[in-house]
């Protein structure tokens, strides 16, 4: 005996359950979006399996004609909508619909949580469950070419059943029915069906057809009454028109039509002059689920050796896991004679405009292009290098209007710097567009271009700083000298910062110097070299004693011409890692070190000629080089340095040890004795003396010596 279809039931994977029960309790008004979700769905299934048949036309044998239909039933109180899509198998409805947590779901509980709307659903990606803000019940009958039609179904509350469909009805695709609230039955009407298929979906790249109910007369006679013939009829008519209208009879029938909705031709096919901003902003909406209107547009036709048209946006915001994410993000859309082709063609934009979003309709690609071939396409690459040169024009007129780059580059100055990085073709241009924080620019940021016009005659090469933060590098030791000298120095405090201006090298011609990397040229005038040269002479000693100390930890110790305030500093190599990298590398903890120690900062100590301590430690080394405290000193020394040029100390307890020393040290300075082994900070505060002026200063030297 067959054992009858048995109907499965399935737990919704915790966050899932928690995004229906917040979908189903949230008071919201915007409900009609759902709708907006669901085509959309439908239409990414459309995509998907014509996509497949362009490689394999059998996938299509089940059905040929690719649509969307609405079917509203006011007296059910039901809203269906069917694809003929690519559907989903028994595997994908638990998977897809269900069990498969996916990163937006979190995403999108906490954004709601931080008052985000229920309309952006879309673009964390579990738009389906939309559904749930106008229906109690949702039953998704599916057809995938691979397996047989299933039904799925569920009210919400933690649970949803799967069953195979005993009376199969798809050809192939999805078919979902709404049983909408009882306060939500206007979602069956006509009226109200058009009007949000006419403001979210307009643009949808497949024919989205509605049932709806028309009326007609019918006549009533028989038919049999009818058939005479001519002459007959105009006898009958001669005789008596009266009575003859007596036998038409008619009767009132309604029957059902389907209606398209989306007759427009697709946008990018008509001329720039004749689309409004609205309808740029409707499609905008509909290519990628933004609850907001796009940054700039783009709409160009492309003619000569080969022809294309383009529509391309970019976004006010980067969407929420631009770089978090493996998956790659929906941008732009490739047709080929209007017949959509495929998501995310990779080939036709770099992947640093992996924002820009849109549409490519080219007149050239053979339909049956497949993602394999695309890599070789030619005429590809020609739109591609087409599309990269009309985003930067576009980019370019967002920066003509201070607010709006503000915008884009809040958002999207990963993206730029990267192409700085990668686009050695159009790197000069993507320059251009670069913005940073400088020692002159205040709250605001400054373009390269603008650096340049502000920079004195003498100043050859445009000066910068990587760090931290802003906070960090322009409180840096390095900056002193040159803010000094009335330069200006460029914060960088993006790690990107570090990768781009490595590739970007100069601008206009001028080399961008970092401050933390040993050769700085300041542009010394005669005076200054002179003493540069003597400085050099007066600290040939304490140079070598210091590098006597620190041995390997510094590759060479030299009189510094850049520092102001501070004693010392730790300049790295030309072409080694910054202090910042080394940051930067070792937060990213990488799996192979042998990269780190290759590229590890080789670190030039410099010292500053003009500062107490440097003078100080100088004529002690003079009369005494062996001396163990000087030895201490130097340590010190090194390690404050490492701290203030943006290195870690390799050793932090050794480091403390000294400066416990040189508290203790302190102390006896000030008459208190200290014990030998106990920590200093267990000194009792109580016990200190009030500080005296000049006494601590006097005793240091000698005090220092008894202790170590
Ligand atoms: P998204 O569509 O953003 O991935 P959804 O929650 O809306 O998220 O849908 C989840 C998944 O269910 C989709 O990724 C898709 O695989 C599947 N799905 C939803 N609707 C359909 C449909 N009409 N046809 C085929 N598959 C669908």
């Amino acid at each position: 005996m067959a054992e009858a279809p048995k109907k499965e039931t399935f737990a919704f994977q915790a966050e899932i359950a928690q995004l229906m029960s917040l979908i189903v309790n949230t008071f919201y008004s915007n409900k009609e979006i759902f709708l907006r979700e669901l085509i959309s769905n439908s239409s990414d299934a459309l995509d998907k399996i014509r996509y497949e048949s362009l490689t394999d036309p059998t996938k299509l044998e089940a059905e040929k004609d690719l649509k969307v239909e609405i079917i509203p039933d006011a007296a059910a109180g039901t809203l269906t909508i069917i694809d003929t899509g690519i559907g989903m198998t028994k595997a994908d409805l638990v998977n897809n619909l269900g069990t498969i947590a996916k990163s937006g779901t979190k995403g999108f509980m906490e954004a709601l949580t931080a008052g985000a709307d229920i309309s952006m659903i879309g673009q964390f990606g579990v738009g389906f469950y939309s559904a749930y803000l106008v229906a109690d019940r949702v039953v998704v009958r599916s057809k995938h070419n691979d397996d047989e039609e299933y039904i799925w179904e569920s009210t919400a509350g933690g649970s949803f059943t799967v069953e195979v469909a005993e009376e199969p009805r798809l050809t192939r695709g999805t078919e979902m029915v709404l049983y909408l609230k009882e306060d939500q039955t206007e979602f069956a009407e006509e009226k109200k069906i058009k009007e949000i298929v006419k403001k979210h979906s307009e643009f949808i790249g497949y024919p989205i057809r509605l049932q709806v109910q028309k009326e007609k007369d019918v006549d009533v006679e028989e038919p049999e009454e009818e058939k005479k013939d001519d002459e007959d009829e105009t006898k009958v008519e001669e005789v008596d028109e009266e009575e003859e209208k007596k036998e038409k009879k008619t009767e009132k029938v309604t029957y059902n039509e389907m209606e398209e909705l989306n007759t427009n031709k697709p946008i990018w096919t008509r001329s720039p002059e004749t689309v409004t901003k609205e309808e740029y902003a409707s499609f905008y909406k509909s290519l990628t689920n933004d609850w907001e209107d796009h940054l700039a547009v783009k709409h160009f036709a492309v003619e000569g050796q080969l022809e294309f048209k383009a529509i391309l946006f970019v976004p006010k915001r980067a969407p929420f896991d631009m770089f978090e994410n493996r998956k790659k993000p929906n941008n732009v859309k490739l047709y080929v004679r209007r017949v959509f082709i495929m998501d995310n063609c990779e080939e036709i934009i770099p992947e640093y405009l992996s924002f820009v979003k849109g549409v490519v309709d080219s007149e050239d690609l053979p339909l049956n292009i497949s993602r394999e071939t695309l890599q070789q396409s030619k005429i590809l690459k020609v739109i591609r290098k087409n599309i990269v040169k009309k985003v930067l024009e576009m980019l370019n007129e967002i920066a003509e209007d201070k607010d709006s780059y503000k915008t884009l580059w809040e958002q999207f100055a990963k993206n730029i710097k990267l192409g700085v990085h990668e686009d050695s073709t159009n790197r000069s241009k993507l320059a251009e567009l670069l913005r940073y924080s400088s020692s002159k620019s205040g709250e605001e940021m400054t373009s390269l271009k603008d650096y340049v016009t502000r920079m004195p005659e003498h100043q050859k090469d445009i000066f910068y700083i990587t760090g931290e933060s802003k906070a960090v590098v322009s409180t840096s030791p390095f900056v002193e000298k040159v803010k000094r000298k009335g330069l200006e120095v460029l914060y960088m405090t993006d790690p990107i910062d570090e990768y781009s201006v490595q590739q970007l090298k100069e601008y206009e011609g001028k080399k961008l110097v970092s401050v933390t990397k040993e050769g700085l040229d300041l542009g010394e005038d005669e005076e200054e070299k002179k003493k540069q040269e003597d400085d050099k002479a007066a600290y040939e000693g304490l140079c070598k004693t210091i590098k006597e100390v620190l041995d390997e930890k510094v590759e060479k110790v030299v009189v510094s011409n850049r520092l102001v305030d501070a004693p010392c500093c730790l300049v790295t190599g030309q072409f080694g890692w910054s202090a910042n990298m080394e940051r930067i590398m070792k937060a990213q903890a990488l799996r192979d070190s042998t990269m780190a120690t290759y590229m590890a900062s080789k670190k030039t100590m410099e010292i500053n000629p003009d500062h107490a301590i440097v003078k100080a430690l100088r004529e002690k080394c003079a009369s005494d080089s062996g001396d163990k405290t000087v030895k201490d000193l130097v340590w010190l020394l090194y390690e404050t340095a490492l701290l203030t040029s943006g290195f870690n100390l390799d050793e932090p307890t050794t480091f403390a040890d000294r400066i416990h020393r040189m508290i203790k040290l302190g102390l006896q300075g000030l008459g208190v004795s200290v014990e030998d082994d106990a920590p200093a900070g267990e000194a009792d505060e109580d016990d200190m003396p009030d500080l005296e002026d000049d006494h601590a200063d006097q005793e240091d030297a000698s005090k220092m010596e008894e202790v170590d």
